[in-house]
């Protein structure tokens, strides 16, 4: 605390008044006597004060920018000195504080710059993957699916009567396309069909066992080859592998693409699909079905043997990513308007299918 002996000017012409002045952290504060002999206090903040030195009168002036027309004089200059080093401290700790609130909203912005990349690039790169994906010609849809098709090494495994009635069953659906489907069962205890991209679909000899009419294996084909017929497993693999054939695809290089997609055969075969896509295999398979006359039950059969079928974790492809089989039921019910008709070409097919070799 500093005190000092001064005056006090309430307004411009008034006489001036015998002060003691105060100076306490933050404030200038005068007491002066008014007329009838009471003290008032007159309080003003440091940062309001412009002060000057008189040299006229070797005193200190004090003006209130908050309150115009009063004045303090003191004297010496000691008051200025004091109120100079506390308005120097008082803007050093403002720039001090400016700079934190700068640094700390470029914090916040480079944050936010980090933040949408992320997401773009989590977002934009599969999008972009995906877009790449449908405009892959079918020809090298077909070397993609070839070489996945290798890598899986089923070919030992194959049933080949099954394999020769199941791909016959399906030409007799007459499905018109731009892909070369090739069936295969294979032999294996897994209740699994899937389709790779290019027109390779694999069932799995365990899941042929479970169907008991052909309008179910006319479904499960009808549902796999829209998946590939869509492009749903080229475009669902290029999404997964992501970056990485995004940047072989960027640079034109389709065949390093393949080998991308060999090395990583084993996780394509159980291909979770989105729930999405998996409605379009089951809508526009249905609608095969339904242009053929095959009874779309079918479907409903298909769906509840599988729900059956299937311990647990070892859902088929098109459970495994969305086992809500009831609603998928529902939807196929609710579009089914056709009466049916025996198909006897695919019936026998089927029975052959199912005859013990
Ligand atoms: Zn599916």
């Amino acid at each position: 605390m500093k005190s000092w002996f001064g005056s006090y000017i309430e307004s411009p012409g008034a006489e001036p008044v015998e002060a003691t002045v105060l100076g306490v952290e933050k404030k200038i504060t005068a007491g002066v006597r008014n007329e009838s002999g009471a003290t008032i206090t007159r309080s003003w903040d440091i940062k309001d004060i412009q002060a000057s030195f008189d040299i006229s009168q070797q005193a200190t002036r004090l003006i209130n920018t908050k309150e115009p027309g009063r004045m303090i004089l003191i004297q010496g200059k000691d008051a200025l000195q004091f109120i100079n080093e506390i308005q120097a401290e008082q803007n050093a700790s403002w720039h001090k504080r400016k700079k934190v609130r700068e640094w700390g909203g470029s914090l916040v912005i480079l944050f936010s710059i980090l933040l949408v990349l992320a997401i773009a690039y989590l977002l934009f790169v599969p999008w972009l993957s995906e877009k790449i994906a449908a405009r892959v010609p079918v020809h090298t849809e077909e070397q993609f699916g070839d070489a996945i098709y290798d890598a899986l090494g089923l070919s030992v495994q194959e049933d080949a009567r099954a394999t020769a009635l199941t791909n016959d069953f399906f030409r007799k659906m007459n499905v018109s396309t731009a892909y070369d489907i090739k069936i295969t069962v294979v032999k294996g205890s897994t209740v699994n069909a899937f389709a790779l991209p290019g027109g390779h679909i694999v069932v799995y000899s365990a899941l042929l066992d479970q169907l008991e009419t052909y309008p179910e294996l006319a479904a499960l084909l009808s549902h796999e080859f829209t998946h590939v017929n869509n492009k749903h497993s080229t475009k669902i693999i290029f999404r997964q592998l992501g970056s990485r054939i995004f940047l072989s695809a960027l640079f034109g290089k389709f065949g390093s693409v393949t080998a991308v997609m060999a090395d990583h055969a084993d996780n394509l075969k159980s291909l979770t699909y989105s729930r999405k896509l998996e409605k379009e295999a089951d809508t526009e398979g249905l609608a095969l079905l339904q242009a053929r006359k095959i009874d779309p039950e079918g479907f409903v059969r298909l769906f509840q043997r599988l729900k059956e079928a299937a311990p647990g974790s070892q859902l088929p492809e098109f459970l495994g990513s969305h086992p809500d089989i009831d609603n998928r039921i529902a939807y196929i019910r609710e579009r089914s308007d056709i009466v049916a008709e025996e198909n006897i070409q695919l019936k026998t097919i089927f029975e052959q299918l199912k005859k013990e070799p």
